[in-house]
């Protein structure tokens, strides 16, 4: 079947929640995606960061073909090898003592507020659940993550929403000290801000919270969701800052394209969730905790960590080059591989045209070109990609 064929019958069924691209991918390798014409593009969005170790890498695919062979799904009521491998991983390489898994970002902050309102509930009585985020963040879909998120496009017809949620401008720490009242237990942000406009938290406004949190007895979540898993040069982002959080939410690229989520918390804390609290069919299941395990492996010991390092410093430099060519291109920003190139102008065309000269991107908050190519690209990709960037920059 065609492109067009396929967009016809997608769109007598699917549901239309997404602004799709004429696209119809077919394959992936690497950084290069297919679509069913055979057209090939290079995929500086890596599935909005979840392609962290490219498309099919032979790690992922040999943990999955092994374990889907093997053993595919068994409940949560049972023991897990590969969760538990996993577990270990995680906390061995983080802050975090224990680890919740689910199914995706919005899930895993679902369970980053469930576990400090119980927390705070049994610490400091019933009225004292709400929580603080930032102006622009995003934290999911469901009822409870686009209570959180601090935009109201997100929010628009599905009141009534969760209460208790308070926004303040990110990167303003005396605004989140202003916003705490008694019935404050967390504050909530991503330590750069993705969907919002990659922006990155301020030097010395993590820290800054974390004092704040610490002084006022709140708990501090940070949402690593897209940022985590190694996409800024670290495994996770809050270690560039030198600040720890009490509880950490990842999910998009932990199992290097399966879905997969967790909630990551410290024992003083995710000491309130017993047998009941919480739960997910699915959550950790063998075959997404193999894949995970796989890939974290991966990004931890196969150097892809410090390729992302270099590749970020020099895409950031070829960004600015044609910032300094293009009077419409305000500022690039962002750390290790996301990167946002801020446009005067609206950025929804140049990713159209982009598209066509087979380069994916895509623009967040209007006029921010984001730039999320899997963490193992190489300089010759970005070269490509460039030019094709440049090609479309000259048109408009
Ligand atoms: N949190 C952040 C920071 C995100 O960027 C996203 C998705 O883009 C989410 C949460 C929601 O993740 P999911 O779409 O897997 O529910």
């Amino acid at each position: 079947m065609t492109t067009q064929e396929w967009i016809t019958r997608g769109a007598a069924h699917v549901a239309k929640t997404y602004g799709r691209y004429p696209l119809v991918v077919e394959r992936g390798e690497g950084c290069r995606l297919w679509d069913v014409d055979g057209k090939s593009y290079l995929d500086f969005l890596a599935g909005v960061a979840v392609n962290n170790l490219g498309h099919c890498h032979p790690k992922v695919v040999a943990a999955l073909q092994q374990q889907a062979a093997q053993l595919i799904h068994c409940s949560n009521f049972f023991h897990i090898p590969a969760q538990i491998e996993l577990a270990e991983l995680l906390c061995e390489r983080s802050f975090g003592d224990r680890v919740f898994f689910c199914n995706s970002g919005a899930e895993a902050n679902e369970a980053a507020m469930k576990l400090v309102r119980k927390y705070s509930a049994e610490k400091f009585g019933t009225d004292r659940f709400e929580v603080i985020t930032a102006l622009a963040s995003f934290h999911g879909r469901t009822i409870g993550t686009i209570s959180a998120t601090g935009q109201d496009k997100v929010k628009a017809g599905f009141n009534p929403l969760l209460p208790g949620f308070h926004y303040v401008p990110f990167g303003d720490a005396e605004a989140l000290r202003q916003a705490i009242t008694p019935r404050i237990c967390a504050v909530m942000l991503e330590p750069v801000q993705g969907e919002g406009g990659v922006r990155v938290a301020p030097p010395g406004y993590l820290a800054e919270v974390r004092r704040i949190c610490d002084e006022n007895d709140l708990l501090l979540i940070f949402d690593e969701v897209q940022v985590g898993c190694g996409r800024t040069g670290t495994l996770f982002a809050y270690e560039q800052d030198g600040v720890a959080p009490d509880v950490m939410t990842l999910a998009k690229a932990l199992a290097g394209g399966p879905p997969i989520g967790a909630m990551v918390a410290t024992e003083k804390v995710a000491e309130c969730f017993g047998p009941g609290s919480h739960g997910s069919t699915f959550g950790g299941n063998p075959l997404m905790a193999t894949a995970a395990l796989a890939a974290m492996r991966t990004l931890v010991e196969d150097g892809v960590l410090d390729n992302c390092v270099a590749m970020g410093n020099y895409l950031r430099r070829r960004l600015d080059e044609l910032k300094n060519r293009y009077p419409f291109i305000k500022e690039v920003r962002g750390r290790g591989l996301i990167l946002g190139m801020e446009l005067s102008i609206p950025g929804a065309d140049i990713v159209k045209q982009a598209l066509e000269q087979g380069l994916l991107i895509n623009c967040t908050a209007n006029t921010v070109l984001r730039f999320l190519p899997p963490l193992i690209v190489t300089p010759e990709e970005i070269d490509q990609a460039l030019a094709i960037l440049d090609g479309v920059l000259q048109n408009i």
